[in-house]
């Protein structure tokens, strides 16, 4: 009879994939904006690139020298240095004027176009310009004491990017080294994946705003500041709405305020003995779905879809109540659908193999997420448990760098044994 119960009673609960898989098939990529390129750090790249001109622009020198015919310094050497006339001087960011013709050269500075006439530089320690320098005559001719192969030295036009080349593909993450591409390429804005602005709600009467005075039996509302600094980590635009009571009035008025952004994240009330007032507010709303979601901690979760102005949609999560359970549903749910908004393609965040320096037990068929700390030692990974793994212990989450899965099927996982951990602060471009 137990066991019957045990397994009628699992049946309706979801696995982490099928929750997320439900969550990714109802968010959608959201419309592109043009962005400053100092806005636009993380952001998707929502159109090809294509190079107008290319760069350089022009074959310039590498190094500072002198620019000349190869055939002017074939078979040097230090006993047969070949001497050639300075004609010019060619500094970055100048046009040469004069050609240069066997026998001759123009001094040039690393990135200076190369003269007309010139194929090769030979940077000035390959001759005696120091030394003449050195003895305090004007430089009107260097010897040049080795012989360089052809094209030494010579940029070409065109050897980074050539016109008319796709240089950055849609989809592409924003990072310094694109931003940096774009800017050589002169562009200023660039075309973007927008951000999600993303509604927190946090619910319940127990709760007090941070700054507020403390009073007996009330606690600090700390969801709604680790959800949205997590937003703001996976790159949304967080709007705390603050606390709704358990009251009806206040959470439609709160609902109503934040139907306008691309997400509704709700803290508490999803609970079975809670819900009931949350849930009313949010069913009137729109379609929203209790689920029992096989994990620990944050098993019980809601995910909707509530109606908004002008016949959007609006997806709602609504998260577990207890901190770490917030955090960890977030990291596991919330984080992967707001980098799909975006447009990022790779979701997963970064799971390494570890030795467990603990034991993490599970007692009822759920996948576990242990907090855990993760070291390095001798090439090898090590999680250590960070203590008491209740959901209600903010500071467990806030020691951890990672989080030890124990699986569904395995009834514990004990010190030396081998574990999957979540690394918390790699992101999710890491191989
Ligand atoms: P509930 O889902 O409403 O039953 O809440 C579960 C637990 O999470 C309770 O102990 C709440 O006091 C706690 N809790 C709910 N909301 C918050 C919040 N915003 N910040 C910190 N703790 C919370
Ligand atoms: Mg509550």
């Amino acid at each position: 009879m137990e066991r019957h119960e045990h397994l009628s009673h699992h049946a309706d609960m979801l696995s982490v994939e099928e929750a997320l898989e439900r969550v990714l098939a109802t968010v959608q990529v959201l419309e592109p904006e043009e962005r400053p390129l100092l806005g636009a750090l993380g952001q998707v790249l929502a159109e090809d690139v294509v190079a107008e001109f290319d760069i350089p622009s022009l074959a310039n020198s590498a190094m500072d020298g002198y620019a000349l015919q190869h055939t002017s310094i074939r078979g040097a050497s230090p006993q047969t240095p070949r001497v050639v006339k300075i004609i010019s001087e060619i500094w970055a960011g100048q046009l040469p004027t004069r050609e240069v013709t066997p026998g001759t050269a123009a001094h040039i500075m690393t990135g200076a176009p190369i003269p007309k006439g010139a194929d090769t530089v030979v940077p000035f320690e390959l001759t005696d310009e120091r030394e003449r320098r050195a003895a305090g005559k004007p430089v009107a001719e260097v010897s040049v004491y080795r012989e360089l192969p052809l094209g030494s030295h010579v940029r070409p036009a065109g050897e980074d990017v050539a016109r008319g080349q796709v240089v950055l593909h849609r989809g592409s993450v924003l990072r310094p080294a694109e931003l940096g591409v774009l800017a050589s390429l002169g562009h200023l804005r660039v075309k973007v994946i927008r951000r999600p602005e993303v509604a927190i709600i946090a619910t319940g009467n127990e709760l007090l705003a941070p700054g507020q005075p403390l009073e007996q039996g009330k606690i600090y509302d700390s969801n709604s500041y680790a959800i949205a600094t997590a937003v703001l980590r996976y790159g949304g635009i967080p709007h705390l709405l603050g606390i709704a009571r358990d009251e009806m009035e206040e959470l439609r008025r709160k609902l109503e305020a934040g139907i306008h952004a691309d997400l509704l994240v709700t803290s508490a009330g999803v609970s079975t003995g809670e819900s009931d007032l949350v849930r009313r507010a949010l069913e009137e709303r729109g379609k929203v779905e209790f689920w029992s979601v096989r994990m620990r901690p944050a098993k019980p979760i809601a995910f909707g879809l509530l109606q908004g102005p002008g016949g959007r949609v609006v997806p709602h999560l609504g998260l577990p109540g207890n901190p770490v359970s917030a955090l960890v549903a977030f990291e596991e749910l919330g984080r992967p659908a707001l980098l799909k908004m975006q447009g990022r393609t790779r979701l997963a965040k970064p799971t390494i193999r570890a030795v467990l320096e603990g034991t993490i037990v599970n007692r009822d068929h759920r996948r576990v997420y242990a907090r855990v700390v993760v070291t390095q030692r001798d090439g090898k990974y090590y999680a250590c448990p960070t203590g008491p793994q209740g959901s209600n212990l903010l500071t467990s989450m806030a020691l951890a760098n990672g989080l030890a899965i124990c699986p569904e099927n395995v009834p514990a996982k004990h010190a030396g044994d081998e574990v999957e951990v979540r690394m918390l602060d790699w992101n999710e471009e890491t191989l």
